[in-house]
C-alpha cells in the first residue's frame, strides 16, 4: 500500500496529500482538535538484535528536550500548555501523536521539532530511561522480553505477519554508541510520515514535514533480518485442571494489522466485543465487567477481553463466548464506522477509512484454520493459553487463575491488564 495515504468514501473531510516532500504528508480538514502524528517505519522486530532499542530510542527523543528531563516531564510541561503527547513501539513501527486545541499550533510545531528533529540523542538520559523501560516490561532485575506474546502468536496464526526474534546467542549491545547510530540509522525523511487532522487553516503539515526534513535529512528504509529460530507457543495441557477456580480468562480475537484493518475500526470492534460478552457474563451474573485492549502492529492484531469469572463452566462458557465474540465482531465490522464519535487524533492513528475494506478483512481471516490449544496456570513462563480457532476468527483463553496472580504481582489483579496494555 502507498504511504501516501487518501481518505476515499469519507464525505464529511476534506483530505490532501503531498507528494513533492520526502516525508508523505496526510492533511486532513476536520472541527476540533489539532492532531499530528508521527510515524516512524522503525519498530522491536526491526532489531533483534538488541530488540529493545527502538523502545529506547522512543523514550530518549522525548528526554533532555526545553520542557525538561524526563520524558514524564516533557508529558506534564506540555499538559499544561493544553498538548497532550503519546508515544508508543510497536513491532513494526514507532508512533508519536500531540493534540491540542486550535490555539497550541505553535506549541505542538515546536514540540515535534524538540523531540523528532533532534540532531542526537541525551547519553545523560540513558541508564535512567532503560531502567524505566525495565519496569515497564516487568523485566526488573533481568534481560528485557525476547518476545512480546502477541508476536509467536501472531506469526503462527494470521498470514503475513513478520516472524518474532529468534533467540540470542549473545547478550544484547544496549550501550549508547549502538543506541545513537540506529537513531541515526532509522531516524531521518526516509522513515517518517506525518499526519495531520485538524481545523481548515490552524496546522500547516507540510511546512512541518520541510521543517523535519531539513533537521533530519537522510535515514534508511529497514532491512527486515531473516528469523534463525522462532519461538514456540506454549505447550498444549487439559484445561478440566483448571475447573471450579476463580480467574481471569482472556479471549483473543485475531485481527488484520492496520494497513488492512483501521486503528479505529479496529477499536469499535474491540467495544462492540467487550459488550457482548459483558452482557452475556451478567446473565448469572458470572462476572461485573470486561475489559479489552488492542494490539496492532502494520501487519497484525488482536482484541484481547479480559474478566474476572467464575470457571465452573468453562467448558460451556468458551464456547458460547466464542460465538458471542464473532457474532459482535462480523456485526462491527458491517457497519459504518462512527466517525462522528471519534477524536482527531483516533482519526490522526490511520485515516484509511475506504469504504467497507473490513470486510476484506473478515474474508481473508477465514483462511486460518481451527485448532484448540490451552496451558494451566502451574506452568512457569509467559501467560496460560487456551487457542480455539473458529470458522472467521481466531480465539484465545488464557487462563490466569488467581494463583498465578498472586505469584506475579503479591495480589495486585491489575497485573495481567496492565501487560497486554503494552
Ligand atoms: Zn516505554
Amino acid at each position: 500500500m502507498s504511504r501516501l495515504l487518501s481518505l476515499a468514501g469519507v464525505a464529511l473531510l476534506a483530505c490532501s496529500s503531498h507528494a513533492a516532500a520526502a516525508i508523505p504528508v496526510t492533511q486532513i480538514d476536520r472541527d476540533g482538535s489539532i492532531a499530528v502524528r508521527v510515524e516512524v517505519d522503525y519498530g522491536l522486530l526491526d532489531s533483534c538484535e538488541a530488540r529493545e532499542i527502538p523502545h529506547i530510542i522512543e523514550h530518549l527523543v522525548l528526554a533532555e528536550t526545553r520542557y525538561g528531563r524526563t520524558p514524564a516531564d516533557l508529558i506534564e510541561a506540555l499538559n499544561k500548555q493544553g498538548v497532550r503527547i503519546t508515544a508508543v513501539t510497536r513491532q513494526d513501527f514507532t508512533e508519536y501523536t500531540f493534540e491540542g486545541t486550535r490555539q497550541s499550533a505553535a506549541i505542538i510545531q515546536d514540540a515535534v521539532l524538540q523531540t523528532l528533529g533532534r540532531a542526537s540523542l541525551p547519553e545523560n538520559s540513558l541508564a535512567r530511561e532503560v531502567s524505566a523501560i525495565h519496569w515497564e516490561t516487568c523485566s526488573v532485575g533481568g534481560p528485557f522480553p525476547q518476545a512480546h506474546p502477541f508476536e509467536p502468536w501472531a506469526y503462527t496464526y494470521i498470514p503475513g505477519s513478520p516472524a518474532p526474534c529468534p533467540s540470542l546467542g549473545h547478550t544484547p549491545d544496549y550501550s549508547f554508541p549502538k543506541v545513537a547510530e540506529s537513531y541515526q540509522q532509522h531516524y531521518g525523511e526516509a522513515a517518517f510520515s506525518l499526519t495531520v487532522v485538524a481545523p481548515a487553516g490552524s496546522f500547516d503539515g507540510a511546512k512541518l514535514a520541510e521543517a523535519l526534513e531539513a533537521a533530519r535529512p537522510g535515514g534508511v528504509a529497514k532491512v527486515p533480518g531473516a528469523p534463525a529460530e522462532v519461538l514456540p507457543l506454549p505447550p498444549v495441557t487439559q484445561l478440566e485442571a483448571l475447573k471450579g477456580e476463580p480467574a481471569f480468562f482472556e479471549l483473543l480475537i485475531a485481527i488484520p494489522g492496520r494497513k488492512t484493518l483501521p486503528s479505529i475500526k479496529a477499536r469499535e470492534a474491540a467495544e462492540s466485543v467487550r459488550l457482548a460478552i459483558q452482557s452475556k457474563l451478567r446473565v448469572q451474573p458470572a462476572a461485573y465487567t470486561a475489559k479489552s485492549v488492542i494490539h496492532q502492529s502494520n501487519s497484525a492484531g488482536w482484541i484481547s477481553v479480559t474478566a474476572y469469572t467464575n470457571l465452573d463452566e468453562v467448558g460451556s462458557l468458551s464456547e458460547e463466548m466464542r460465538e458471542t465474540a464473532q457474532q459482535a465482531y462480523r456485526d462491527s465490522l458491517n457497519r459504518p464506522a462512527m466517525l462522528d464519535l471519534v477524536s482527531n487524533r483516533e482519526l490522526a492513528e490511520r485515516p484509511t477509512l475506504h469504504g467497507n475494506s473490513w470486510q476484506y478483512a473478515i474474508a481473508k481471516s477465514m483462511e486460518i484454520g481451527v485448532e484448540f490449544r490451552f496451558r494451566d496456570a502451574k506452568q512457569q513462563e509467559g501467560w496460560p493459553w487456551v487457542v480455539t480457532a473458529g470458522i472467521s476468527v481466531l480465539i484465545i483463553w488464557a487462563i490466569l487463575t488467581r494463583g498465578y496472580l498472586l505469584r506475579r504481582s503479591g495480589a495486585r489483579v491489575k497485573t495481567p491488564f496492565e501487560q497486554m496494555g503494552r
